[in-house]
């Protein structure tokens, strides 16, 4: 099963994603992870990314789209994946599908995380992510035990350097001029399903699972 999840920056994907991981065993393939560790490394394509990320752009879609097929190519992939914060653009939806195709799948589900707009920044600015793991805190909705520490690894937390109001502005407007139309792409393939992303993180996450046909009934399309 290959699912999208869609949705603004802020909207609950990496949180999402961390959770679905668990309960599918599908593979948690994020764009924005990618290009962050690739950083971490001193790749070039970190490098190159980076004069985007730190701008609040996207980066071009061919540096994208090579870097995911490269990823989904790897064997634990073969099962699945679940996308977050891929594709941004249309032009990256048809590379995801025609390289998809290639291997005989398809996106089975996109599932839409809709949050109000004015809800967006004050998730994004309180955003916390660990050092070590990965793992996504929030400091006013979902806080760490101990400040600034990892409840899983004991990791350091910190906060993204593209998380700051200035820039978490100009994301959305990104998002609302090149990734939003996505929506209604997907609406006319018939496989998105929108999910209410403002309710609490186990609703939203029960919510998700059923969308999937794992258990339960609480869609909303
Ligand atoms: P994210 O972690 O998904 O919020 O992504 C952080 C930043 O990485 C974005 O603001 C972009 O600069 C870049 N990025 C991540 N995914 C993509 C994508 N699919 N297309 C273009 N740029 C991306």
């Amino acid at each position: 099963m290959d699912v999208i999840l869609l949705g603004a920056p802020g909207a609950g994907k990496g949180t999402q994603a961390q959770y679905l991981e668990q309960h599918t065993g599908l593979v948690h393939v994020a764009s924005g992870d990618l290009f962050r560790a690739a950083l971490r490394q001193g790749t070039e394509l970190g490098m190159l990314a980076k004069a985007y990320m730190d701008r609040g752009e996207l980066v071009p879609d061919e540096l994208v789209i090579k870097m995911i097929i490269e990823r989904i190519s790897k064997a634990d992939c073969a099962q699945g994946v679940i996308f977050d914060g891929f594709p941004r653009t249309r032009e990256q939806a048809l590379a995801l599908e025609h390289e998809l195709a290639q291997h005989g799948r398809k996106i089975d589900y996109v599932l839409y995380l809709r949050v109000p707009d004015d809800v967006l920044l004050r998730r994004i600015a309180g955003r916390q992510t660990c050092k070590t793991c990965g793992y996504i805190y929030n400091i006013y909705y979902f806080p760490s035990k101990r400040p600034d520490v990892c409840d899983h690894c004991g990791g350091k937390l910190y906060q993204r350097s593209d998380d700051t109001l200035e820039t978490a502005r100009h994301r959305l407007q990104v998002y609302f001029a090149q990734t939003r139309p996505l929506i209604e792409y997907y609406n006319g393939h018939g496989n998105l399903r929108e999910i209410d992303g403002r309710r609490e993180i186990s609703l939203v996450t029960e919510a998700m699972t059923a969308a999937l046909g794992l258990h339960g009934s609480d869609t909303e399309k």
